[in-house]
């Protein structure tokens, strides 16, 4: 997919960076085997056999075995109890030979996914689900970013955005992407504005954004009109057809910064992926570096 761009927003290449990040992780991965005979290892959950489910998990085992990531693939059935899942994550969890845990979710309606999440040991946490890793996102301290938040600060570094004084607006609040999102904004300093589905005049409030993430999953909701000038425009937003929550040509003609969709935030999340699950081996099998 192409994209036209107005003089002013210039595009955030999540590909090239990921790349970067990917290549770095691969480095890593066989330097840690070197020393220790051991590969990483990210154990990949899948209940049921949601296309775009089965679609997210290949993706990333195909990237972990390009990194020299190994990942094994637990695939459940979708009739799978809360209590099942949470057994086969508790197994994962005791199990040396894997160093992450990735759920993929959302998972069935059935299930309770929190309670799937909290069987993740913490130091397993690669994708930055539990309660813990979120405690630990928002109380600054050392731990797992959630994939696509901690992308999406690697991006704002990556492009020198400055966030100390800056508002902050992030429209979502669900625990993987928006609540950690605004979390870890606030520990750089943004003021941080969440919106959701009942906050009122919505506009009004985006814009005012210095930075704005869009993380509400509904294609091209926010448009450019509803934009400050020369804001810095993330658009974590992943809808069928591969549109984002950002309507591009008219957020391209007003903004400094933009993330295209695809190649803006998604590479970025596969690459956190790939990055805290090498930190996680590194951790385990106690090697520095
Ligand atoms: P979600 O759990 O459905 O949360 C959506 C959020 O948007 C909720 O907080 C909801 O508010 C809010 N919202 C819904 N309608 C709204 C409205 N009219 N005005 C303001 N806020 C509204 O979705 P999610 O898992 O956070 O994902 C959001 C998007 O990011 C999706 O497109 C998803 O595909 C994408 N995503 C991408 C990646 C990636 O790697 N690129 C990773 C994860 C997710 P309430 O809380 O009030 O319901």
């Amino acid at each position: 997919m192409s994209h036209t761009t107005s003089p002013t927003a210039r595009l955030m290449d999540g590909t090239a960076f990921a790349r970067r990040m990917v290549e770095e992780a691969a480095e890593r991965a066989a330097a840690l085997a070197a020393r220790t005979g051991r590969a990483p290892c990210l154990a990949t959950v899948l209940v049921g056999d949601d296309p775009a489910s089965v679609t997210y998990v290949r993706m990333k085992r195909n990237r972990c075995a390009k990194a020299g990531v190994q990942s094994r693939h637990i695939a459940l059935p979708a009739d799978t109890t809360t209590a099942q899942l949470v057994d086969a994550i508790g197994e994962l969890s005791d199990d040396s030979g894997v160093h992450g845990i990735l759920l993929q979710h959302p998972v069935g309606p059935h299930i309770d996914e929190r309670a799937a999440f909290e069987a993740i040991a913490p130091e397993k946490d690669v994708d930055g689900v539990t309660a813990h890793s979120f405690a630990a996102m928002s109380l600054g301290m050392d731990g797992f970013a959630s994939c696509t938040p901690g992308g999406i600060m690697q991006l704002l570094d990556h492009y020198d955005v400055d966030l100390t004084g800056k508002h902050a607006v992030v429209v979502g609040r669900s625990a993987i992407l928006g609540k950690p999102m605004g979390m870890l904004l606030l520990g750089r300093n943004a003021t941080v504005t969440y919106c959701h589905s009942r906050t009122t005049d919505l506009a009004a409030h985006t814009s005012e954004a210095d930075v704005l993430i869009a993380a509400v999953g509904r294609p091209r909701f926010l448009h450019g009109d509803q934009l400050k000038p020369g804001a810095v425009v993330i658009d974590a937003g992943y809808n069928p057809g591969n549109v984002g929550d950002v309507d591009f040509p008219s957020a391209a003609a007003v903004a400094s910064l933009i993330t295209p969709v695809p190649g803006g935030v998604g590479p970025m999340t596969i690459a956190t992926l790939l990055t805290q699950t090498v930190d996680a081996a590194t951790r385990q099998l106690g090697a520095a570096g």
